[in-house]
């Protein structure tokens, strides 16, 4: 396949957006070469601007869970828009798509939208600061957040607890509000809360991490920190930005019966418009302005096409009681079909999964935290991208990001991609 628009156009967008693009891994920087400009999208498939057709296994890091241009969301904001797209003054439609979050998440009485997962996770954290009365948090070596500065933080030096801006422009002030533990590791958890008593606001977590890849919980890891921040009265936050209407209706909260007391959303909840969302019971979400006092605001939140195609993304799903199935079935099935195609080579390989996530790394040991992620050889990773884009398949930019799969992939789509997996993996 030939890439020769996309490049041109990458070429002068550099001239005029920071490096050509307005997100940073969108630059296929991890993986050289140019990115792909796209044209259109439909279903299972990008269409990009020098005609080519790719099976998009990323499906805007998230939201096309039905696929792209998912005529009922498609239809809705177009009727919408008609009648105004922003008013910045309340509608019904806030209270419509609220009901129908709190309704699908469990343990949550209130929502409040936002316009990213940036912005909910920044949020959700002031919340928890305010009502804790304390300043400190925990996040994870490799969970992202969101780039906002509480959450750019990378381990400190030594034997140091607390974390280091991983970003200029990041003060070390913030950064040492910010204590950083590792995935899965339950004593580096103790020791963090052990060094802070009573300073740890809240501790925030990919509850299934698809920020390194994906990587799952260990058998209760979750359930151990629900009950240390029981212990220590800190707000546990589950980010379900990625995970929220994705792996579940109720997300990963209801996947592993664990009970957060805020939840963080993203991607699936605004249908593929720019909407963040965070939740939480009645008392804690009541110490938000304009009812407490821990501000938050934003002009452009819950406007009505945001909400619209939230809305209706979120009824059908709320709707199809066999969409959670068909997408583990169809992920097994992609799952299986890679680990024959590695499976005859000499390649090191891993495969994590859980539902619609799906990662693939190279290396022999199993990945559970940022460390061993980072044990993935990127040589073999980014000859595996190259090679399936020449046969048609777009997979994530980076040996760091989950797959995402969208319902609209038919067995058809999975089956070509195995065919196309096999034969890179034999050429790699
Ligand atoms: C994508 C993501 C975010 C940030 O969301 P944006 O909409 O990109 O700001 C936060 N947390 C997690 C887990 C994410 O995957």
């Amino acid at each position: 396949m030939e890439y020769k628009r996309s490049s041109a156009l990458f070429i002068e967008a550099q001239q005029y957006i920071p490096g050509g693009v307005n997100s940073p891994v969108r630059a296929f920087k991890a993986v050289g070469g140019h990115p792909i400009f796209v044209k259109s999208a439909k279903g299972a498939y990008l269409y990009d601007e020098d005609g080519n057709r790719l099976i998009d296994y990323i499906n805007s890091w998230g939201p096309m869970i039905l696929g792209h241009a998912y005529e009922p969301v498609v239809e809705a904001v177009i009727e919408k828009a008609k009648s105004g797209t922003s008013f910045g003054m309340p509608t019904e439609i806030e209270t419509e798509i609220a009901k129908l979050a709190i309704e699908m998440v469990p343990g949550i009485d209130k929502i409040r939208f936002v316009n990213s997962g940036t912005e909910a996770c920044m949020s959700a954290i002031r919340l928890a600061r305010g009502f804790t009365s304390r300043n400190k948090i925990i996040k994870f070596a490799g969970c992202y957040h969101g780039h906002s500065d509480s959450f750019l933080i990378q381990a400190g030096s030594g034997a140091s607890t607390f974390g280091m801006p991983n970003s200029p422009g990041v003060t070390v002030g913030t950064a040492q509000d910010t204590l950083l533990a590792t995935y899965n590791n339950e004593a580096s958890v103790r020791e963090l809360f052990a060094a802070n008593p009573h300073e740890i606001a809240a501790l925030i977590v990919e509850p299934v991490a698809g920020n390194m890849g994906c990587i799952p919980p260990a058998a209760g890891f979750l359930q151990f920190l629900r009950d240390i921040c029981s212990e220590n009265n800190t707000l546990l936050i589950f980010d379900e930005v990625m995970t929220g209407f994705r792996l579940a209706k109720g997300g990963v909260q209801e996947l592993y019966g664990i009970t957060a007391d805020i939840c963080c959303f993203g991607k699936v909840i605004g249908g593929g418009l720019p909407v963040g969302a965070f939740a939480a019971r009645r008392e804690i979400m009541d110490f938000l302005a304009p009812v407490g006092p821990v501000y938050q605001a934003g002009t452009l939140s819950g406007n009505p096409l945001a909400m619209i195609a939230g809305l209706t993304m979120l009824r059908a799903i709320n709707s199809d009681a066999e969409l959670f199935k068909r997408l583990e079935e169809k992920c097994a099935y992609l799952e299986n079909g890679l680990r024959v195609a590695f499976s005859e080579t000499a390649i090191p390989f891993t495969i994590n999964r859980v539902g619609s996530m799906i990662s693939i790394h190279f290396a022999k040991e199993s990945v559970v935290d940022f460390a061993t992620a980072k044990l993935g050889d990127n040589e073999w990773f980014k000859k595996f991208f190259h090679g399936m884009l020449q046969e048609g398949v777009y997979i994530a930019p980076s040996a760091y990001e989950s797959w995402f799969l969208t319902d609209a992939l038919t067995y058809e789509d999975l089956d070509f991609t195995i065919r196309a997996a096999k034969k890179v993996a034999a050429e790699m």
